[in-house]
């Protein structure tokens, strides 16, 4: 194990270096290049690899099917086409308002602050969204706060992105600062998987700046799998437990990494010791590239009947999958149509 390395590192050093060579990533976990690089170099072209060490050393070393390292690593099947698989599932192009606000759902709105994340997730949706076009910039803000109060219903903003944890924390206190002084807003959520990948990004700073926030804090982490639960990614999770900061967890179900419900029981008690909930599991969306890590709607409903059957209640996740044009997430379950 090569973790210990990262409990000692800041979290801005690890986010500075990444592996985003697939050569430089196969070699540390001592597997042969030979089968496995050429169809990452050529996937990696359309979305480039990007993963965090700390994240590396909790994969298995000589493992190809290791189930972290599948989530990372460019895949040649990612170059074919499939019918129904396409760039853009949600319609969010669509949907935007206006620079960094989605708002689809009544009382919350998506807010990207960076199209930027510690990781990569081969099967993302946002793998060919246009952020970088999309910011919100510090001068847009008096018409970001004017749509907001226009819409009474709103009592929640999300950090969603790109992942709002790259961003510094003082980045951060601008912004929370700002959404603080609209009445209205009650709640703030944070979606994040880099408590995940880099734990140390849960550091003093952060964990100050949320409990005093006069908001409610969620923060909703992004893990699918127990092997990404180490005991020291759980001692921050809980950290921020304590400090009466909400986490939540949602996964997103995927063939070959955890479409097993032994495994996704095992994930739901992990994240229950460290004090986080389970929320959400996820279908896949069919994004272009994604295809190889879908599963069939009945494989999805027999993994989910086992996972109904052997944990408590308040431990199973809600099955959903959005879908482009509704109110809301679609709870799944015994289905036929997805
Ligand atoms: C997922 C999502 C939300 C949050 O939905 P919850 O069900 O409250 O977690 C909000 N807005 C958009 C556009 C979303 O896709
Ligand atoms: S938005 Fe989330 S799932 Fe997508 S690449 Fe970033 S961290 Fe991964």
């Amino acid at each position: 194990m090569i973790n210990y390395l990262y409990q000692e590192q800041n979290w801005q050093s690890q986010l500075s270096d990444l592996i985003t060579d697939p050569l430089e990533l196969l070699t540390t976990l001592e597997l042969s290049p030979d089968d496995l690089l050429s169809g990452a170099i050529l996937a990696s072209e359309q979305f480039k690899l990007r993963v965090p060490r700390a994240f590396v050393g909790k994969m298995n070393v000589g493992d190809p099917y290791d189930p972290l390292l599948l989530q990372v690593l460019p895949h040649h099947l990612e170059l074919e086409d499939h019918p129904g698989f396409v760039t853009d599932p949600l319609g969010e192009e669509a949907a935007n308002q206006f620079p960094g606000i989605l708002h689809k759902y009544k009382s919350r709105f998506l807010l990207t602050l960076t199209g930027a994340c510690a990781v990569h997730c081969r099967y993302c949706f946002r793998r060919h969204f246009p952020y970088q076009e999309n910011l919100p910039k510090r001068e847009d803000w008096p018409q970001m706060k004017a749509y907001i109060e226009s819409q009474p219903d709103i009592n929640e903003v999300i950090l969603s992105g790109g992942d709002p944890l790259t961003l510094s924390n003082r980045k951060l206190a601008e912004w929370i600062e700002r959404l603080e002084s609209i009445a209205q807003i009650k709640f703030l959520r944070i979606h994040s998987r880099v408590p995940i990948v880099i734990p140390n990004r849960v550091d003093k700073e952060l964990i100050t700046l949320l409990k005093n926030s006069r908001l409610r804090i969620i923060l909703v982490i992004h893990s699918n799998h127990p092997a990404e639960l180490d005991d020291f990614t759980c001692s921050k999770l809980s950290e921020l437990v304590q400090h009466h900061i909400t986490v939540l967890n949602q996964a997103v179900l995927l063939k070959g990494v955890n479409d097993s419900a032994p495994v996704l029981v095992n994930l739901s008690y992990r994240l229950f010791e460290a004090g986080v909930m389970p929320y959400y599991l996820h279908v896949l969306d069919k994004v272009k590239g994604a295809h190889h890590f879908d599963l069939l709607s009945s494989q999805v409903n027999d993994i989910y009947r086992e996972i109904l059957a052997n944990l408590p209640g308040f431990l199973v996740p809600k099955l959903v999958r959005e879908i482009a044009g509704e109110k809301n997430k679609t709870p799944l379950f015994g289905d036929s149509t997805f």
